[in-house]
């Protein structure tokens, strides 16, 4: 158990599941069944070797990622946070490192220029910034980042409805594996890299699986909330090999997708093409 490895930490889109407010089929049984409720996406990056973990993304729930992270690495201690973007459900859970909660000592925050300036400029963001609460990190597209000599992280810009701050992906790379994390884009085909050849050149993806099909949300309009649906990214994928195909993990997970249960026909149908569904406190030694 002391090799650096990534932890899966939440799968669901960033409500969680069950979802706010709501009322139908889709949630009912999480309200009353604890074992299947899911949290916001969230990776985390384990280094018990030097006591270290690092989370992307500090969601709503993080206080019990970061309790399910240091159960399973009771020697590491959170050495800081890395955002996607300025969506709720990807910084929001910054809150707890302030006075009335963690009053943290310069937790470090590592963000790009935009969502260095929407922290920066906006409160009570501003003000975790001047208490020192927490630092912001400046992190550069495409550069890499070493947290040590057995972990580096990299940011890449992907294309997502960018209101507030530029959105990214991240590849986390250890010793031996590399694993790519993309929990929101609008559209494989706005990237500038070819998705197809990404996952032939990584070890493990998690990937952008917010809606299933579209057919789960009465009024899913693609121009408003644009995410790959999980049926065309399948059929992008059709000319991976099933070696490569198993590789692909969905994340990102909304309430009304069915591959939120695990016993539902699309999770079955998902599976038997031979791609994979996150699940939470799974590990991966990098
Ligand atoms: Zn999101
Ligand atoms: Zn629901
Ligand atoms: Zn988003």
């Amino acid at each position: 158990m002391h090799k650096t490895q990534i932890i899966i930490l939440g799968i669901a889109q960033d409500a969680g599941y069950p979802h706010a407010g709501c009322r139908k089929d889709c949630c009912r049984n999480a309200w009353h069944d604890s074992s299947l409720q899911k949290f916001a996406a969230c990776v985390g990056i384990a280094d018990p070797e030097s006591g270290s973990y690092w989370l992307i993304d500090a969601t709503p729930d993080i206080k019990f990622q970061m309790h399910s992270a240091e159960e399973r690495f009771p020697v590491c201690r959170l050495k800081g946070v890395f955002i996607t973007h300025a969506h709720t459900g990807h910084y929001a859970g910054l809150i707890n490192f302030g006075k009335e909660i963690m009053a943290a000592d310069r937790m470090p925050v590592f963000v790009m220029p935009g969502m260095k300036k929407f922290l920066n400029e906006n409160y009570p963001w501003k003000q975790f910034v001047e208490m020192g609460y927490i630092e912001l990190t400046d992190l550069v597209n495409d550069a890499e980042l070493k947290l040590n000599e057995r972990a580096a992280i990299t940011p890449f810009k992907v294309p997502h409805r960018d209101e507030h701050s530029e959105t990214v992906g991240f590849e986390i790379k250890g010793k031996n594996k590399n694993i790519i994390y993309i929990p929101d884009i609008d559209e494989w085909d706005k990237w500038d890299r070819d998705i197809v050849d990404t996952v032939r050149n990584a070890d493990e993806l998690y990937l952008d699986g917010t809606f299933y099909n579209g057919s789960e949300i009465r009024n899913y309009h693609s121009k408003k909330i644009p995410h790959p649906l999980v049926t065309v990214s399948m059929e992008k994928f059709n000319s991976l090999s099933r070696e490569e195909k198993a590789r692909v993990n969905f994340i990102h997970l909304n309430h009304t997708n069915p591959l939120i249960r695990k016993d539902s026909m699309e999770t079955e149908e998902v599976l038997s093409r031979g791609f994979r569904i996150a699940e939470e406190g799974r590990t991966t030694v990098i």
